[in-house]
């Protein structure tokens, strides 16, 4: 009996232990794959709007320029593209500045409708371009605790994201309430809506629905995972429900 119990006592820890390293080695396996798709797809998005602007740089240096149309036609293409590198750039700087620093040094209580307001102040013009309506809905004194700027940077993701997925003259509403022991904010759109198959895996880095869709509107495919982080970050729960054809509604809900 001594045996058995020196021998299963033995055992026990060497067992586990050897269970932890293989767990971590598991895990460290898929970082580095996720590390390696990451670098990838970065790659990729990067080049491809690259390869456009060296192609219509090139076909102007082959006399295209010569054609007044042909020109400014492919000038704004130049355009297009390169605003598009800087979007993907930034953001990119924004993921990895998150990831670094986990900790905010920025932690302050702030006004929930006070940032709402600024962030729905700068999207208007984008908002007016398409005719959408952005009508926002405050309870009383909703306090959160965090960065004010990733807040923002936050509201900015989900309402332009709104407004990108929505039909012309749509409206977006945007609203800060109580609940019990907590903040609710909401960003709710009637746009093009998202198929159940997709919801799980909508805030990955470079996930899209409609490829196309989210190229033509300017969009990175990062600024969901963008806006998972900084939920992270604050501690906060976030959800989406979506019907297609009917809408979106994406919830952060806080902690008070
Ligand atoms: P993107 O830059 O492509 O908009 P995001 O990370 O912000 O990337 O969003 C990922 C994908 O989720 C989008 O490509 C789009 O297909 C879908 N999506 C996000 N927000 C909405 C919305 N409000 N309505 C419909 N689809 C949305």
């Amino acid at each position: 009996l001594l045996g058995i119990h020196i021998y299963l006592n033995m055992v026990k820890p060497v067992g586990r232990a050897h269970e932890d390293l293989k767990r971590a080695a598991e895990e460290s396996k898929r970082a580095e794959m996720i590390r390696k798709e990451f670098v990838a797809n970065v790659s990729h998005e990067l080049k491809t709007p690259l390869t456009s602007i060296s192609g219509f740089i090139e076909t102007l240096q082959q006399g295209a320029a010569e054609d007044p149309e042909i020109r400014t036609r492919f000038i704004d293409i130049i355009a297009i593209e390169t605003s598009r590198l800087k979007r993907l750039i930034e953001d990119l700087l924004v993921l990895s500045d998150i990831e670094n620093r986990k900790e905010s040094a920025d932690v302050q209580e702030f006004s929930a409708k006070e940032e709402i307001e600024k962030t729905v102040q700068t999207l208007q013009p984008i908002a007016e371009d398409k005719n959408v309506e952005l009508i926002t809905g405050f309870d009383e004194d909703v306090v959160i605790l965090g960065s004010p700027d990733r807040f923002r940077q936050m509201m900015v993701n989900l309402i332009e994201n709104a407004v990108k997925y929505s039909e012309e003259g749509g409206r977006v509403w945007i609203e800060a309430r109580k609940l019990d022991t907590k903040v609710q904010v909401t960003v709710k759109d009637e746009g093009i809506g998202i198929a159940e198959e997709h919801l799980d895996r909508l805030f990955e880095r470079f996930y899209r629905v409609d490829k196309s869709r989210s190229a033509k509107a300017g969009g990175t495919g990062l600024g969901l995972s963008i806006v998972k982080h900084i939920a992270a970050l604050f501690n906060a729960e976030l959800k989406v429900e979506s019907k297609v054809g009917e809408g979106s509604i994406f919830y952060v809900i806080f902690e008070r």
